[in-house]
C-alpha cells in the first residue's frame, strides 16, 4: 500500500510503499479507507517542527484522519462492542 512518509533525519517527505498492517489481536479490525485527510498536525510534521518516528523506523506516516468503513467485523469485536455499550 502507498503511504506519505516523513523522514526527519534527512528532512524528506516521500510517497512510499508500506506493508499492509496485519491483524494482531482478535479485537482488531481492518478499515477500508474511503478518504484520508491531512490536518494541521500533519502539516507541522512535514515542516519538521516535531514528530518522532516509531522505534526502529526511519520515518513516520502522516494522514491520521480518515473516513472509513468496516467491511467485516470479527465476532469477538462485536461482542466487545456490545459489552462496552452497556
Ligand atoms: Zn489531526
Amino acid at each position: 500500500m502507498k503511504a506519505l512518509a516523513v523522514f526527519p533525519s534527512s528532512r524528506e517527505v516521500r510517497l512510499i510503499d508500506h506493508p499492509e498492517p496485519a491483524i494482531a489481536r482478535p479485537t482488531e479490525v481492518k478499515l477500508r479507507i474511503l478518504d484520508a485527510g491531512i490536518c494541521g498536525t500533519d502539516r507541522e510534521i512535514t515542516l519538521f517542527q516535531y514528530g518522532t518516528p516509531p522505534v526502529n523506523s526511519p520515518h513516520l506516516i502522516i494522514g491520521h484522519e480518515a473516513l472509513s468503513m468496516t467491511p467485516a467485523t470479527p465476532l469477538s469485536c462485536e461482542a466487545e462492542s456490545r459489552a462496552l455499550s452497556r
